[in-house]
């Protein structure tokens, strides 16, 4: 009899049962906020609970007008509001799976002047300085709490979910760090805690015993004057005693300085610290951050370390993970990779959510994928993001599709991608889509550079020209050296680089290019010495989990990134992402210089004028990443065949171009085609 896997045995909570151990974590898609958003939202998570989900956790919901992240968002607070909620609510139930609400208020993260917190103390990532609550809009505001549970189980939810984690008001109670107060809900610990108690018990006393109440309980804040251990120990059990159900875990506040989602953090990095809770209380406990694969969540589970897992990311990757994941089907799986860029990135740039591997996501209702009424024969010149991408959901709507590549594998620039160390999870796309490949009969062409004359030997009905880009060449004296090379001769390992290097061009290409050559061995690939470099405390000795030093490391080479333009380097690079890059440039010791004029390269070095000033750079090597141009080579001979001719990806357009967009591109062409 085949072995059955962990997550997917049931939970009894007592008054209900969760169908498996695999919970959807929070996350605001936008389309709560959007006109007619509800029916989106719902097509959303419906297809997520047919994936075979267990409990689903809905993004997070104000309990009052001052607790909105953004003005617009959502609040759930009068009897009105409940309607939409039950399209929701209905959608999943239909599937025999479930979903809480999450109760959300900001506090200081507030981005809008009418914020409110503990003290009227400003933070770091948002301009507004919030008002400090009186006691009595404390109470006023527990009662809130009170009086949406009670709206989001007339409107049919399974539960609610408590935020008390991530830096939002309860957490900003908690900690000194955000907390001055002196009347009852400041000063001691059981004074700053009580709100977080106040509200449990308030929302008990509102929705009764049978109603699911899950407490995302900060277990490691990672900043100055967070809570201690012996602290988050002390609550979690005066939690379960106010009648909790679940504890979910909460890592990291939004200021902190320390990666825990970025595609760089190891797989299940913190589930250690829900471990070390697992002894102390008995209620169930969930795992999150960074589990991405069916192996990572069975080895949290057979270990012991939690009751449950949460994932938000992998479920807008895969909707299908779980099912996937109980046919034993992992390969099959759409991975997160953890770039954040179509999911956090937008939710920052107020944009709707979706996922750069899965453009489906949260588009549910606007990108399918129907049978062609008549199947075409389909030639795609690239096998790059775009290129695959087209591939996959054009043969999923039934078209014979053949794939050349010039190349003995497919990826495209994807496989350069992932040879940056900290981004390893990228093999997983090019994993997937091998076996989508293969599953959707795909007819694959490597080592097979394409030309009008190949495909003129077929009777194809259509051609999509995903050829790409090539890298920009400068023209600068000197250059032709052979120690000036391109990213791509580096990456490939077809040109080394020497021990004083100058990156010429600071765009992402050029960040990723000074992490290849900053860091010998990749640290995502070695917790222990990733914990150090971040300065994570895994004894917890100190308060926020934080070490007093972090670890100190010596760089491999010299490096310095360059750019043309005045400011900053890497302001292009991702909302949620960018300053982990800068501090990896701190890490490895990159010397930036901005403003700069490029002269000429010879035995002396890279010569370069900064503010008027002529400048040597002592370097041995100078590799270029000076953005890229559309690869259209083939463009005239591809005309001449007089075929439907569909250009996507970079090849359509190289400015900003990126994995995101070209993915996209190929989904929507496949959608008309
Ligand atoms: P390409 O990836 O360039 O693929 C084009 C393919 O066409 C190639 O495989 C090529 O061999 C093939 N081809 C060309 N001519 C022919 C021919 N005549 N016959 C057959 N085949 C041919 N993007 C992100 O979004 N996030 C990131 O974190 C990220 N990191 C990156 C890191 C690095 C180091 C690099 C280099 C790129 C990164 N990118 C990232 C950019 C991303 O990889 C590109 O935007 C994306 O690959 C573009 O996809 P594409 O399919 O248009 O082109
Ligand atoms: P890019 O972001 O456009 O950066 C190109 C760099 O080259 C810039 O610093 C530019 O700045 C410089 N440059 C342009 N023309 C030049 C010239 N003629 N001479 C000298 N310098 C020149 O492109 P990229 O770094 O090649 O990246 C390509 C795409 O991949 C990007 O759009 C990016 O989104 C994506 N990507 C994303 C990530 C990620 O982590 N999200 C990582 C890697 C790549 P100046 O003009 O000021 O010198
Ligand atoms: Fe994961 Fe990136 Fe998709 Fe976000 S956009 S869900 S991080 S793969």
């Amino acid at each position: 009899m085949a072995v059955q896997r962990r997550m997917l045995e049931p939970l009894d909570l007592g008054f209900t049962r969760l169908k498996n151990r695999v919970v959807m974590g929070s996350m605001h898609t936008g389309l709560e906020e959007e006109k007619g958003g509800f029916d989106k939202l719902a097509a959303f998570y419906r297809e997520r609970a047919l994936g075979g989900v267990g409990l689903i956790v809905t993004g997070g919901i104000s309990p009052n007008f001052r607790g909105r992240l953004t003005p617009n968002a959502t609040q759930l607070s009068f009897p009105w509001q409940v309607g939409k909620h039950r399209i929701v609510t209905r959608a999943v139930h239909d599937t025999g799976s479930k979903i809480c609400m999450q109760l959300l208020h900001a506090g200081r993260y507030a981005y809008h002047p009418f914020s409110v917190a503990p003290s009227k103390l400003k933070s770091p990532i948002t301009p507004f300085t919030p008002k400090a609550m009186s006691a009595r809009q404390v109470r006023k505001t527990i009662r809130d709490f009170g009086s949406s549970a009670r709206l989001a189980q007339k409107a049919g939810y399974d539960g609610v979910e408590i935020m008390g984690s991530e830096g939002y008001l309860i957490n900003q109670f908690i900690c000194s760090r955000t907390n001055h107060r002196t009347d009852e809900y400041g000063g001691s610990f059981d004074n700053r805690s009580r709100i977080a108690i106040d509200i449990v018990e308030e929302v008990r006393r509102r929705v009764g015993s049978d109603f699911i109440v899950i407490f995302r309980l900060s277990m490691l804040d990672l900043v100055e004057q967070g809570s201690s251990w012996e602290e988050v120990v002390l609550l979690a059990k005066r939690l379960e005693m106010a009648g909790v159900t679940l504890i979910n875990t909460g890592i990291g506040w939004h200021e902190a300085r320390i990666p825990t989602i970025a595609t760089s953090v190891p797989r299940a990095a913190f589930s250690w610290v829900t471990a070390k809770l697992r002894q102390e209380v008995s209620i169930p406990l969930i795992a999150t951050n960074r589990i991405n694969m069916p192996a990572v969540i069975e080895q949290i589970l057979d270990s012991g370390q939690a009751d449950m897992v949460s994932m938000a990311r992998p479920l807008l990757a895969d909707p299908e993970f779980v099912n996937k994941a109980a046919a034993m089907q992992d390969e099959a799986i759409n991975t997160c990779i953890g770039c954040n860029q179509a999911c956090l990135d937008h939710t920052f740039k107020l944009q709707r959510a979706t996922c750069l591997v899965n453009p489906r996501a949260a588009y549910e209702k606007e990108l399918n994928f129907i049978k062609a009424y008549t199947p075409k024969k389909l030639a795609v010149v690239g096998a790059g993001p775009a290129g695959m991408a087209f591939a996959v959901y054009a043969a999923q709507r039934g078209h014979q599709v053949t794939l050349f590549e010039a190349r003995n594998e497919i990826g495209g620039q994807f496989n350069l991608a992932k040879e940056i160390p900290g981004k390893e999870e990228f093999s997983e796309t090019l994993r997937y889509f091998r076996y989508q490949f293969a599953h959707l009969q795909v007819e694959l062409k490597l080592n097979t550079p394409v030309t009008a004359a190949l495909l003129a030997q077929h009777d194809f009905d259509e051609l999509v020209l995903a050829a790409g880009v090539i890298p920009r060449q400068l023209q600068l004296p000197g250059f032709d050296s052979p120690n000036v090379i391109s990213y791509q001769q580096l990456l490939r390992g077809e040109a080394r680089a020497g021990s004083k290097v100058a990156i010429i061009g600071a765009g992402g290409i050029g960040f990723d290019v000074a992490q290849f050559l900053g860091e010998a061995k990749s640290a995502t690939l070695n917790p222990a010495r990733w914990y150090q470099r971040w300065g994570i405390d895994t004894a917890y000795q100190q308060r926020g989990g934080l070490l007093t030093e972090k670890a100190r490391e010596a760089p491999p080479r010299q490096l310095w990134l360059l750019q043309r333009k005045p400011g900053t380097p890497g302001k292009t690079l991702g909302k949620t992402t960018g300053w982990i890059h800068r501090a990896m440039l701190k890490l490895h010791g990159v010397e930036t210089l901005s403003g700069v004029s490029y002269q000429r390269f010879d035995d002396e070095g890279l010569h370069i004028v900064v503010e008027g000033k002529e400048r040597v750079l002592p370097v041995d090597t100078v590799v270029v990443c000076a953005g890229q141009e559309s690869n259209l080579a083939l463009l005239p001979e591809l005309q001449q065949l007089g075929k439907p001719l569909h250009i996507i990806g970079g090849a359509k357009l190289a400015a900003e171009l990126d994995a995101k967009r070209a993915i996209r591109d190929g989904a929507e062409l496949a959608m008309r085609i």
